[in-house]
This record gives C-alpha cells, sequence and structure tokens, in this order.
C-alpha cells in the first residue's frame, strides 16, 4: 500500500467541501464528522484527540466509500444506521422512513393535549422505526401504546429500537391502519400516514426510502381520509386523533376530522411554521 501522507483534518476538510458542492449539504461539516465517527468506531472526543493523526490506508479507503454513497443521495441516517428523534436515537434502515424533526410537534401535540395524571391507551399507526410511539412512552411511562406498521420488515426495527431503549412494555401488531384491532378502543391514534403525491417533484430527493411510507393516492390524502373515517370506531369518547401531513393540506385534512365528527379541529405549524400536525377530538356521547 502506498504511503497516505494525508491528516484525518486534511481528508474531512476536503469531503467537507466536496459534499457541500455536490450535494448541496448545507450541515455537510457534521455530516462528514458523523461519517468519520462511524468508520473509525470513534467518539466526538476520541475523534477531536485522534485529529492529527495520519490516516491508515484502509481507513481512508473506508472514508471514500462511505463519502461515495453520501455523494450518491443515501441518506445520511441510512449510512450510519441511526437518527435522532427527539430525545431518543433509533436505528435505522432503508426499511423504513427516516424520522423527521418535523414529526416531533406531533409527539409533542398529543403530549400537550393529554397529560401525564391519567393513563390512557394510544395507538400509533404506521410506526415505521417506531419514533412517535417510542417518544411517547419515554415521556409518558404510564400509557399503554400500542403501534401498527403494515411492514413486518418495519416492525422488526421498532422491535429493536424499542429494547434497545429499554421500552419493551411498548406492543407493535402487524396490521394495516385498523384492520387487525377489531375492536379495540384508545384514548389517542396517532399517525404519521403516507401523504406524498406521487407527482411532488419532491420524491426524486426521497429514493432511498420505502415509497409506501411516502406516497398516497388522492393527492396525497387517501390515507390520511381512510385513518379519519376509521377513527371514531376505535376511540373512546374525548379521545383524540392527531395526524402529520403536508404543508398544503390543513384545510383538506380538517375537512376530514370535521366530515368524520370530531370536534375542536385544529393544525398545528412544525419548525418551520408551515401547517404541519392537525387534531381533534371526539365529543363524549358520540357513537
Ligand atoms: N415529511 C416527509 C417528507 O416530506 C414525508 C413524510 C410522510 O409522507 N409521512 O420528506
Amino acid at each position: 500500500m502506498a504511503d497516505h501522507a494525508i491528516t484525518l483534518a486534511e481528508w474531512r476538510r476536503a469531503a467537507t467541501g466536496r459534499l457541500a458542492r455536490d450535494n448541496a449539504a448545507d450541515n455537510a461539516e457534521a455530516e462528514v464528522r458523523w461519517l468519520v465517527e462511524h468508520v473509525l468506531g470513534l467518539t466526538t472526543t476520541q475523534l477531536i484527540l485522534a485529529e492529527p493523526n495520519t490516516l491508515a490506508a484502509g481507513d481512508h479507503e473506508r472514508l471514500e466509500a462511505v463519502l461515495a454513497r453520501r455523494l450518491s443521495g443515501v441518506p445520511l441516517a441510512q449510512i450510519i444506521g441511526r437518527a435522532d428523534f427527539g430525545p431518543l436515537e433509533l436505528r435505522v434502515t432503508p426499511d423504513v422512513l427516516i424520522p423527521r424533526a418535523d414529526t416531533e410537534v406531533l409527539v409533542e401535540t398529543v403530549l400537550a393535549a393529554f397529560g401525564a395524571e391519567r393513563d390512557r391507551d394510544v395507538i400509533d399507526l404506521g410506526t415505521g422505526s417506531g419514533a412517535i410511539a417510542l417518544m411517547l412512552a419515554e415521556a409518558r411511562p404510564a400509557w399503554q401504546i400500542t403501534a401498527t406498521d403494515r411492514s413486518p420488515a418495519a416492525l422488526a426495527v421498532a422491535r429493536d429500537n424499542a429494547a434497545a431503549l429499554g421500552l419493551g412494555h411498548v406492543t407493535f401488531i402487524e396490521s394495516d391502519w385498523f384492520a387487525s384491532l377489531g375492536d379495540q378502543r384508545f384514548d389517542v391514534v396517532v399517525a404519521n400516514p403516507p401523504y406524498i403525491d406521487a407527482e411532488d417533484a419532491h420524491l426524486a430527493a426521497l429514493t432511498h426510502e420505502p415509497r409506501q411510507a411516502l406516497v398516497a393516492a388522492d393527492h396525497g390524502l387517501a390515507d390520511l381520509a381512510a385513518i379519519a373515517a376509521a377513527a371514531p370506531r376505535h376511540l373512546r369518547p374525548g379521545g383524540g386523533l392527531f395526524v402529520e401531513h403536508g404543508h398544503d393540506q390543513g384545510e383538506p385534512v380538517r375537512a376530514l376530522l370535521v366530515a368524520a365528527g370530531f370536534s375542536s379541529v385544529a393544525t398545528r405549524p412544525d419548525h418551520a411554521g408551515r401547517d404541519r400536525v392537525t387534531g381533534g377530538l371526539l365529543n363524549r356521547g358520540h357513537e
């Protein structure tokens, strides 16, 4: 092997420049640091201490290989196999949607509407990596939380995450929305279903994630409509439905919830101030 005179610091600088230029990554420096920590098996502190070292040829090759994958568009979370979501670190694979910071608003909305003073039965439909169910379980240890997905591969990831986080009391069920739940009723139904229109140009940047977690018929509203229509049969009186949706879907989603019999229907913005989460309550006495 030829002697590689390049230092880790030099490689990081060059890699950051390539990532910023070719992928327009706005946090290229942090992404490169995460790639380096992943490939070399270092913590951030160890990385700072290792910084002046000359790169071993094998490490250089491994770093170039992961950088090439990142430059080809593979999401960072899939390369390093994990993503942060609220207070949690979650394992992710190509079988699940990568948790988005915007979805934390969905969890925060549920937590604001239902306090810790009472025990609750909650269901997260289409849980993917388990992000929503597990963040709720972490914040409300006394709640009974069920999470569904129709993808067995996604459920395997979610179960792994629950075990790794010590949240083994969350129940996972293979189900297409409510299909396998019989007449079970809950206090809260929460979902981040697919809601992107099949023609949306934004999908071109999302080819590494499962299409069934992203795309829905009827301008992205088909699954939101199915969930809203079925939710009253699975909620106790006074219970709530909370869904994530596209920033331009606030109005149609509010209409879907109102048509399904929900009241106090309201939309909350995401971190960028755009419509993202709509919720409604089922009146007491609703059949
Ligand atoms: N918010 C995601 C995106 O636009 C989509 C998530 C979803 O369809 N549920 O990248």
